[in-house]
C-alpha cells in the first residue's frame, strides 16, 4: 500500500466501512486514521482471536500477530477464529490465513515467536498501539516496560474464570507497575478455567478501546477511556481510575526496562537460544581483528580491578547508559562465568538495535575467566 493510498479511501473501502463511517463521531476521517495505523497483537488466544477479528474487519492498516504456540483442541472452546483443521498449526499463521479472508486490504504479519526482550523492542517501536492478549504477568511487565520506554499506548486485558479486566494504558499517565507493583503469580486459563464468552467480551472491549484511540473518536474532548481499569464480573462491571503511583520506580525514572530484565523470566532460555557463532572462546576472541573489536568486562569495578583480561569495564547495570555503539565495530562481552556476559549480549543487542548493529557483530565469551 503506497503512502498515497493511505490518504484516501477507495470506493470499495467506502462501501465496506459505510456502517461505521456513517457515525458522525467516526466518519471517513476516523476510517482513514484506522487505515494509517499499525497495531501489534501479542497472544492469539481467547483475547487475541476476537480482538484481531474485529480489528481486521474494522480496517486497521497493518496488524502484526505474535504467538509461538500451536492450536490445540482445548483452544477451540473460546478461540473461535480457529477451526478443527487448524489443530497443530502455529496460531499466528493460522490466524493470519483466516483474517486475510475477511479483509484482504489489511496488511497482516504473522510473527510465530514468543515475545522476548529483544524482539519486543522491534515490534513495539514500529507500532502505534499494542494489545496485550497474553496470559501471564511476565509478558505484561515486558510490554509495559518497553511501551514506557517508547511512550507507546497499550491495551491491557486479562481474564480468569468469570472475571476480566481491561484498560488503555498511556505511559504518560500511569503504568501497569503502578497498578501491580509486585509480580502476582496468578493461575492462567489453562490452570483455572474460563468460560469462552468472557474473554470474548473483554476482547471486544479491547478492540473498542483500540478503535476509539486510533480513530480519535473522542478527539474533541479528553478521552475518558484511557487509564481507566474496567473490571467485568460475569454480567456486571465497574471501573476504577488509574493514577501514577508515587512508589512506581518505572514512572519515577528510578528504573528502566533493563533493571527489570531478569524479571522477564526467560533469560535462561534466551541465553540458550543465542546463536552458537556468538558464543566464543578466548581463543576465538584472539582471532577477531583487534582494530575493530571492543572488549568489555561487564563485572563490577572491584572485580575488574582485582583481575581482568583487558578491555574497558562497564558493569552490566550501567551498560544501557554507558555503551557507545560504533557501527563498524565488533563487541565482545566477558565476565566471570559467561552468565553476565550473555545477559550483556542480549541487552547490548537490544541497545544496539537502535544503531543497526548486526547481531553477528556482538559476541560473548562463554568460558570461565582465568589467567591465560
Ligand atoms: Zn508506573
Amino acid at each position: 500500500m503506497s503512502s498515497k493510498d493511505n490518504l484516501q479511501l477507495s470506493q470499495q473501502e467506502q462501501q465496506r466501512y459505510l456502517r461505521q463511517t456513517q457515525l458522525s463521531s467516526f466518519g471517513e476521517s476516523g476510517q482513514l486514521r484506522l487505515k494509517q495505523s499499525k497495531i501489534l497483537i501479542i497472544g492469539l488466544g481467547g483475547l487475541g482471536c476476537p480482538a484481531a477479528q474485529y480489528l481486521t474487519a474494522a480496517g486497521i492498516g497493518e496488524i502484526t500477530l505474535v504467538d509461538e504456540d500451536h492450536v490445540s483442541l482445548s483452544n477451540l472452546q473460546r478461540q473461535i477464529l480457529f477451526s478443527e483443521p487448524d489443530i497443530g498449526k502455529n496460531k499466528s499463521q493460522a490466524a493470519k490465513e483466516k483474517l486475510q479472508t475477511n479483509n484482504s486490504d489489511v496488511k497482516i504479519i504473522a510473527f510465530p515467536h514468543k515475545l522476548n526482550p529483544h524482539n519486543a523492542h522491534q515490534l513495539i517501536k514500529r507500532s502505534d498501539l499494542v494489545l496485550d492478549c497474553t496470559d501471564n504477568f511476565h509478558s505484561r511487565y515486558l510490554i509495559n516496560d518497553i511501551c514506557a520506554h517508547y511512550n507507546k499506548p497499550w491495551v491491557y486485558a486479562s481474564v480468569l474464570g468469570f472475571e476480566g479486566q481491561v484498560a488503555l494504558i498511556k505511559p504518560e499517565h500511569s503504568c501497569f507497575r503502578c497498578l501491580y507493583p509486585e509480580l502476582a503469580e496468578t493461575p492462567n486459563c489453562n490452570q483455572a478455567g474460563v468460560l469462552g464468552v468472557v474473554p470474548g467480551i473483554v476482547a471486544n472491549m479491547q478492540a473498542l478501546l483500540a478503535i476509539d484511540y486510533l480513530a480519535h473518536i473522542n478527539a474533541n474532548g479528553v478521552s475518558s477511556n484511557s487509564n481507566r481499569l474496567q473490571i467485568i464480573h460475569g454480567l456486571n462491571s465497574r471501573s476504577i481510575n488509574l493514577f501514577k503511583s508515587n512508589d512506581c520506580e518505572l514512572c519515577s525514572g528510578e528504573k528502566n526496562y533493563l533493571d527489570y530484565a531478569s524479571g522477564y523470566q526467560d533469560y535462561e532460555q534466551l541465553i540458550e537460544n543465542i546463536p552458537e557463532e556468538q558464543k566464543i572462546s578466548w581463543a576465538d576472541f584472539e582471532k577477531l581483528p583487534a582494530e575493530n573489536t571492543v572488549l568489555i568486562d561487564v563485572r563490577s569495578k572491584a572485580e575488574h580491578l582485582a583481575f581482568n583480561r583487558g578491555g574497558m569495564n562497564i558493569p552490566l547495570e550501567d551498560l544501557s547508559k554507558s555503551l557507545q555503539i560504533e557501527t563498524d565495530k565488533n563487541y565482545v562481552f566477558y565476565c566471570q562465568s559467561g552468565q553476565r556476559a550473555a545477559i550483556a549480549l542480549l541487552d547490548g543487542r537490544t541497545i544496539s538495535e537502535k544503531e543497526n548493529l548486526k547481531n553477528n557483530d556482538v559476541y560473548y565469551i562463554h568460558e570461565n575467566l582465568s589467567i591465560p
